[in-house]
């Protein structure tokens, strides 16, 4: 380098961050010769992504991002040393569980490290009493979900990737699901109990925190603390049926999905898929293509999660798949315009569960045959038809809606993740303006900081714990806004 050239200061800072990568390797292995680490350039780049292609907006931001080292931790000591090295090494350290987030969560901005929790997978006990179950933050929600129901137990919400996705990773990274029309959101109090964590400190504390204290970590993308179990309520075990409803006319299968919820009929979820929409699903086996033979037209399809009793026949036990539709609920929805073309037991294993069309499932399934479409998230203003109707006026067929039902401060609502034909940033800016200005409140999936895919402000108390459990900063950096801008 001649001697009145500026040295490039980011080639500079990677070179010294391999040089620190190098010695904590060498750390690592003589301080725990069992530990798995990997360096090898496929899998880093495997353990350096999530499912943030959904978002045209993130692709150019996210891609080129990759960790230098991944350490797969099977224990509470084995996460401890990690931390502890990254710390006294000044290393960047990303966790991760199943790498299901759709918004680049556990994307390593800033490179370093990826910890990679699934191998932290015990349930560690079930309280008879009351339900609470203790879990190790690795743990897969459909696991986790097993083991309950051995005990007449269940989660008491789950994403529609609970097959794959870890418990720490949906409360670090996720928000709600099948379920969240009884439960609410996962950041509602009563749903985390408490938390094990651990902090990135050159010596690091493993803390228990209760309820208050977990709150901060609760949908914090993994920044200011580790998540090594999770303390959280159960509910009890129902043998839900799934139903299939079709709807010819799109204003009754809206007026179905607001009313359903005030009524005393059982249920644990319900999703509205526009005809468009419902065309393009591949519905299980057994289960009618859509628009069914029965059909006059395009169908819109209403996916219900129901207590048995609401389809039971006088002197019959609980239906099986492919049974006759029968019971009250039949008879409501026949009412409203609602012909059920499916209905099965809702149970655990292999087939394709009626839970993988919902939430963004639909948004997966869609974009494997549209992928020039995207997608956004909101809450929608009540009543939800003006807002509906004003924005299939304006957007037409570049707008397709799915919505889901839920419990937000305690009242029915509907959420939409409307699908979107892709057009360039303007024209997404120009939606969510839109959307807002009808009253929908937009949780943007285009962002990437916690903040800014959420309430849009900062939480003191989200900054707090990262101050306390990570001073240094290195959590997955570039994340949490409230810290950026301190
Ligand atoms: C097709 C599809 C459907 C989806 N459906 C839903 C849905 O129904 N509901 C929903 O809420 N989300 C949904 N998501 C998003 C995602 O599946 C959930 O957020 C999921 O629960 C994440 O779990 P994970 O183990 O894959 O976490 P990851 O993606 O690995 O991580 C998510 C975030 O949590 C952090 N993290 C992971 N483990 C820990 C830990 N132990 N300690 C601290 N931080 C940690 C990571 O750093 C990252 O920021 C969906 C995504 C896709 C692609």
């Amino acid at each position: 380098m001649k001697s009145n050239q500026v040295p490039d200061l980011a080639q500079v800072n990677k070179a010294l961050q391999a040089q620190a990568v190098k010695a904590l390797v060498d750390e690592l292995r003589l301080l725990d010769p069992g530990l798995v680490l990997t360096q090898e350039p496929g899998e880093l780049e495997k353990l350096s992504r999530d499912f943030y292609d959904f978002s045209p907006v993130l692709i150019p931001q996210l891609q080129e991002h990759r960790a230098q080292l991944a350490v797969f931790a099977s224990k509470v000591e084995q996460v401890q040393l990690v931390a502890g090295a990254c710390a006294r090494h000044g290393l960047p350290l990303t966790v991760r569980g199943a790498g299901t987030g759709n918004y680049g969560q556990c994307v390593p901005l800033e490179g370093g490290v990826v910890l990679e929790m699934r191998g932290l997978n015990r349930v560690r006990q079930i309280d008879p009493e009351t339900g609470v179950v203790e879990v190790e933050a690795g743990c897969s929600l459909a696991a986790l979900d097993q083991q309950l129901a051995a005990a007449g137990r269940a989660l008491r919400m789950v994403p529609s990737t609970m097959r794959t996705a870890t418990v720490g990773g949906y409360f670090a990274g996720g928000s709600s699901g099948l379920g969240s029309l009884r439960w609410g959101f996962l950041r509602d109090p009563g749903n985390l109990l408490g938390l094990e964590v651990v902090t990135v400190e050159a010596e690091p504390r493993l803390l228990q925190l209760d309820a208050e204290a977990s709150a901060p970590l609760n949908h914090a993308y993994g920044t200011n603390g580790i998540l090594t179990a999770l303390r959280l309520p159960s509910t009890e075990a129902v043998a839900w049926q799934q139903v299939v409803v079709g709807f010819q006319d799109w204003q009754q299968a809206l007026a179905a999905a607001q009313l359903l919820p005030q009524t005393a009929f059982f249920l644990q979820g319900l999703t509205l898929l526009e005809a468009e929409v419902a065309a393009a699903m591949p519905w299980p086996p057994g289960c009618p293509k859509c628009p069914s033979e029965q059909a006059a037209g395009p169908e819109h399809r209403l996916l219900l999660w129901v207590g048995p009793d609401a389809l039971r026949s006088p002197g019959e036990g609980a239906p099986g798949e492919g049974a006759p539709a029968e019971g009250a609920l039949v008879a409501w929805l026949g009412a409203r315009g609602g012909e059920v073309r499916w209905l099965a037991p809702n149970l655990p294993g292999p087939g394709l569960p009626l839970r993988e069309f919902t939430w963004n499932h639909t948004t997966l399934h869609w974009r494997s045959n549209h992928p020039d479409w995207t997608y956004l998230q909101m809450l929608l203003p009540q009543p939800e038809a003006p807002c509906l109707g004003a924005l299939r006026q304006r957007w037409g067929a570049d707008l397709l809606w799915h919505l889901e039902a839920v419990k937000h401060e305690g009242a029915a609502r509907l959420a939409a993740l409307p699908l979107l034909r892709w057009q360039g940033q303007a024209q997404l800016a120009e939606l969510i303006q839109h959307c807002r200005e009808l009253g929908a409140f937009v949780f943007n999936p285009h962002v990437l900081t916690v903040e800014d895919g959420g309430l849009g402000v900062i939480d003191a108390d989200q900054v707090a714990a990262k101050a306390a459990h990570d001073p240094a900063g290195l959590l997955n950096p570039g994340k949490l806004r409230g810290w950026l801008s301190r």
